[in-house]
């Protein structure tokens, strides 16, 4: 594995590999690696010729309370994960790579930004003024620097993966995006950077987030399509086993609309705070009418 630090390196490396027709499939990532990152690895792996992935903790989608500055970086275990999957490119960039200064100054400073409003605005945009802004602008710029064929993200961060690909229609990026299903914990929690911030006794409290998702599919399954009633239900039972819920939403799974009558692919999505971690988690299904 090349582990390259600067824009210009990368930029030749991958052209080299382009000259040999190789294509290349992207893994964009905060670091702090988990089995979730690794499998979106795994299938970028099987999509391109080339691998890399771009670890890059972004100052410009964390808001000014948020845990920037916290967030955990593990370069050394990082790079030794994925070298044990036979990466062939981690992308690291220091701090000047990406933005004039890599503060969390970066989003006033930015003067060029992509935004992808509406989807962007709900949720966790709701509750994240600007995060999907950042997300947006900071994906555009490793696309640019990248110019992957194909780009690898997680379902987990379903609302995300929706913007993205809004995104490359919108902007024409010639980029397939591919998403993963969620990897779990045996519990069911998913696996995140910031379960790192439970405390020891909150781990298994944390399962309740999927199984409270669980009990709302069961629901649905079942033939309540009172969708308002369901999720302020869910969001009761949420706060009865310890969390501070930010929302429970049930959408249309295509672009997060209020379902209608008619729609069958719905996701139930979920953000609560248990202590200082702020968790989200999703679950699609399709139901018959
Ligand atoms: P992050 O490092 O948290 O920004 O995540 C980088 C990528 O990994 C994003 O596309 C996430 O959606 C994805 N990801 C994070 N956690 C998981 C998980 N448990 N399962 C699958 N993908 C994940």
């Amino acid at each position: 594995m090349l582990i390259v630090d600067n824009n210009e390196a990368l930029r030749d490396n991958l052209a080299e590999c382009r000259s040999r027709n190789q294509t290349i499939g992207l893994v964009p990532t905060m670091g702090n690696l988990h089995a979730g990152h690794i499998a979106l690895v795994k299938k970028a792996q099987a999509l391109a010729d080339v691998v890399v992935v771009s670890i890059f903790v972004n100052p410009m989608q964390f808001g000014q309370n948020e845990d920037f500055n916290t967030y955990p970086r593990t370069l050394g275990t990082d790079s030794l994960a994925l070298c044990n999957v036979k990466t062939d490119y981690l992308y690291a960039p220091t701090s000047d790579q990406l933005y004039l200064n890599n503060n969390q100054q970066a989003l006033a400073e930015q003067q060029t930004t992509v935004y992808v409003p509406g989807l962007s605005e709900q949720l966790c945009g709701e509750f994240r003024p600007g995060h999907f802004q950042g997300v947006t602008t900071i994906v555009a710029k490793l696309f640019n620097l990248v110019q992957p064929d194909v780009a690898v993200f997680g379902e987990k961060d379903f609302q995300q993966l929706l913007v993205i690909k809004r995104m490359v229609s919108d902007l024409n990026y010639a980029i397939k995006i591919v998403g993963v299903a969620t990897i779990r914990e045996k519990n069911g929690l998913a696996m995140s950077s910031r379960n790192q911030y439970l405390q020891a006794g909150e781990r298994e409290q944390a399962a309740e987030l999927y199984r409270t998702l669980l009990r709302v599919q069961e629901r649905i399954e079942r033939g309540n399509r009172n969708y308002q009633v369901l999720e302020k239900m869910a969001m009761q039972e949420l706060r009865d086993v310890g969390f501070q819920p930010e929302y429970v939403a049930i959408r249309a799974s295509s672009n997060l609309s209020l379902p209608e009558v008619h729609t069958t692919d719905l996701v139930i999505l979920v953000a609560a705070y248990l202590g200082n971690a702020r968790l989200i988690d999703n679950l699609r299904l399709i139901i018959d009418l």
